[in-house]
């Protein structure tokens, strides 16, 4: 067999855990080897030089990337992540997790991702500005409402989709805000979308706790690995829930405080300027110890490669929620799953973002929005069913969650490429 090299995913450990996923799900399900080998490899990946102007006036080129895995489902969908670390096959990689995202559940999207090499903490607004736009102008070709539609994603927010929406309206002439998702909602963002990868995650570990017949009280545990985009709204919803949030932590370090912490407080604390690592109300601890604490729930909400085969046998929790893409290596998975830990699959665990994108989308092309109730029901009853439908067929093919999602979201897709058939 040829092995596409140029993609460079031979040595992307994210990319060989997805596919690693990929053919134990293919086997337990007994999957036709020709949908494997086609899913094996992105439909379409283009490759960007990025010329921008610094303030000091000096010119720097970084390197973008728009992958394009599966359209069988519908037009390609995913975010874009700045990121020092991004690279061609890691794009590739997470573009494979949202086509598989999207199909388990049932959204009518295909699989996308995008990506630029730069810390953009390192940028300034104009900076930040002039390489979303140039990077919008770059891959504008595969872009658009009926093609591919990108959203925020690790370093990227609803200012870096409002820019990328106006650079390919410029293009166009007209406006064109179905173009990206996860825009501010003036200029035709969602309601509920910045807190709907969190909320996300808060209503699986619910769905979690009644499929355990097990109930939330005053003891129930949770740490949270990653206070950003995910964590945020994920740590409230779990107080709001009654879950005690004894530890969360950002790229500064972790704090802990036995008793829980009170999340608005500390959203108060960051408000006003101070680090979360500062907060009165805690101790400081590091990542790697938030990560072993004997929790009920732990979240790794940051990035992918976190619970690993170093650090694995430390791990106490009974459940995981995978609320970044890809936290937990295939060897960690592994592990996890012979000492009998419950994870709800990253694939599940944080859809809840491209499903309120899916509403943001649909709202944009009808020039219709919906009220904040209607969204969070529509969001809790696609994931409830998706939840569900893993469960089923955990207990079908008598496997684990992380397979389950996997076989659930492969059965779709190969009814779809099998009706659709191979062109030419
Ligand atoms: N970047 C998010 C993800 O990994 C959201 C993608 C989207 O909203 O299209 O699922």
């Amino acid at each position: 067999m040829t092995d596409m090299t140029g993609y460079g995913i031979q040595d992307c450990v994210l990319y060989q855990d997805a596919l690693h996923q990929m053919n134990l799900a293919g086997e337990v399900m007994r999957i036709d080897p020709n949908i494997i080998e086609r899913l094996k490899y992105p439909k379409r990946a283009l490759q960007v030089s990025i010329p921008v102007r610094l303030d000091d006036g000096s010119v720097k080129t970084f390197e973008g990337y728009r992958v394009q895995h599966n359209m069988t489902l519908g037009p390609g969908k995913g975010g874009i992540r700045y990121h020092p670390d991004a690279s061609l096959s890691e794009t590739a990689a997470l573009a494979m997790l949202m086509s598989f995202k999207c199909s388990l559940v049932g959204l009518p999207l295909g699989g996308a991702k995008g990506g630029v090499r730069v810390d953009p903490t390192l940028l300034s607004r104009a900076e930040l500005q002039s390489l979303t736009r140039r990077y919008a102008t770059e891959i504008s070709m595969v872009v658009g409402p009926d093609k591919d539609i990108p959203a925020p994603d690790i370093g990227t927010d609803g200012q870096v989709m409002a820019w990328f929406m106006d650079t390919f309206s410029q293009i166009k002439g007209f406006a064109i805000p179905g173009v990206v998702t996860g825009k501010p909602i003036v200029v035709g963002g969602s309601l509920g979308r910045t807190d709907a990868t969190g909320k996300g995650v808060a209503f699986c570990i619910s769905f979690t706790f009644d499929h355990m017949n097990k109930k939330i009280d005053k003891n129930t545990t949770a740490a949270i690995h990653g206070f950003g985009k995910v964590g945020i709204p994920a740590a409230v919803d779990l107080m709001a829930m009654g879950v005690k949030v004894v530890a969360l932590g950002d790229v500064h370090g972790a704090i802990h405080n036995g008793d829980g912490l009170d999340v608005q407080k500390l959203l108060r604390w960051l408000d006003e300027g101070n680090s979360l690592v500062d907060f009165p109300q805690a101790e400081k601890m590091s990542n790697e110890d938030l990560l072993a604490l004997d929790v009920d729930v732990l979240v790794p909400a940051a990035i992918d490669g976190v619970i690993t085969a170093k650090n694995v046998h430390n791990i106490k929790a009974k459940i995981i929620a995978e609320g970044a893409n890809g936290p937990c290596t295939k060897e960690a998975v592994q592990v996890l799953t012979e000492k009998g830990v419950f994870i709800i699959p990253d694939i599940l665990c944080n859809a809840g973002g491209v499903i309120v994108s899916y509403f943001e989308w649909v709202q944009g092309l009808q020039y219709f929005f919906w009220d904040l109730d209607h969204i969070n029901a529509k969001l809790y009853s696609i994931l409830k069913d998706a939840f569900a439908s893993v469960v089923e067929c955990a207990e079908e093919y008598k496997t684990d969650m992380k397979t389950a999602a996997m076989v659930s979201s492969l059965r779709r897709m190969q009814m779809a490429m099998r009706l659709r058939g191979m062109f030419p």
